[in-house]
């Protein structure tokens, strides 16, 4: 019988299934179980609460979410190639794993999921951030979600928790910060992973707010970011011109210089323009 304690070490584990990363996939593995403990932990007291997983591949950040005691794993993987692996530790972990194959871009896990809800994912980037936009705009706040514990390459990292006046500072930025706390809680460089990436990686952790930091229609506030951010190097009274002849006036009420550009105006600006903007 598997138990926890006979569960084999991940490269044979990868040896045995045959499970040689396909790029396809994208597929880094994380084969080191001191190294997913660590992330794992990152995502908080796991003990009350579900979690849910994309992309477990051989499973190394799965065990270390058990192993660090959540209640519950959800885990969707793609590849049918990993289940036999994931298998064996559903069976060391009766009744804590279950294991769905198929896309996470086309599941909607919330009916296999018990609140509290946590994410953790280390994911290939593409998806990760289409997956994160989705975290962080759903149709009524706070989500489903307590908080969002991910895995992304150093450059998207740095763009979610970036502050005004940084080059990282946009869109995701905004998104992220609005409603949530964003934090970067690790730094990995590429040979923590198998085959290593080009480049380096770091692990954020997003807690969700009870409420919005600020107040602001989410459609209103998400138009005025993609297009002031659309034209970054534009003063703001250029780029938002398409928002209406008075876009000056507006911006003149949210208290933001229409020459300013894009980059230096905080969240809190942000969230008093899109006020501005869709008061009649
Ligand atoms: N979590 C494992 C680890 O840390 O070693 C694997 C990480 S690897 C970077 C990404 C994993 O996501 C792979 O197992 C891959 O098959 C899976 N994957 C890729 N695209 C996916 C998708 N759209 N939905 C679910 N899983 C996906």
């Amino acid at each position: 019988m598997t138990t926890i304690d006979n569960l084999p070490p991940l490269r044979s584990v990868i040896r045995d299934h045959d499970l040689s990363a396909r790029k396809s996939m994208g597929q880094n593995f994380l084969l080191d179980l001191n190294l997913t403990a660590k992330i794992a932990r990152q995502a908080g007291d796991l003990s009350a609460c579900d979690v849910l997983e994309i992309g477990p591949g051989p499973g190394g950040l799965t065990r270390g979410l058990l192993a660090q005691g959540a209640r519950r794993v959800l885990a969707i993987e793609k590849d049918a190639r990993c289940l036999p692996a994931l298998a064996e530790i559903a069976a060391a972990y009766p009744g804590r794993l279950e294991v769905v194959n198929g896309d996470a871009l086309e599941i909607d896990p919330l009916s296999a999921l018990t609140p509290p809800i946590r994410v953790a994912a280390n994911l290939p980037y593409n998806v990760g951030t289409e997956l994160l936009v989705r975290w962080l705009t759903p149709e009524t706040w706070p989500p489903y979600w307590q908080s969002l514990t991910l895995m992304f390459q150093r450059e998207v990292a740095e763009r979610i928790v970036a502050k005004p006046g940084s080059k990282a500072y946009g869109r995701l930025a905004i998104l992220a910060q609005w409603r949530a706390d964003a934090q970067i809680v690790m730094q990995l460089p590429p040979e923590a992973f198998t085959p290593p990436p080009k480049v380096s990686s770091s692990v954020v952790h997003i807690t969700a707010l009870p409420a919005p930091r600020y107040p602001a229609d989410a459609n209103v506030l998400s138009k005025v970011v993609a297009m002031a951010f659309n034209q970054r190097r534009k003063m703001l009274r250029a780029a938002l011109k398409g928002l209406g002849p008075d876009i000056e006036d507006r911006l003149q009420a949210a208290g933001i210089k229409p020459t300013e550009r894009a980059e230096r105006v905080s969240l809190q600006g942000f969230c008093a323009l899109a006020r501005a903007v869709a008061a009649k």
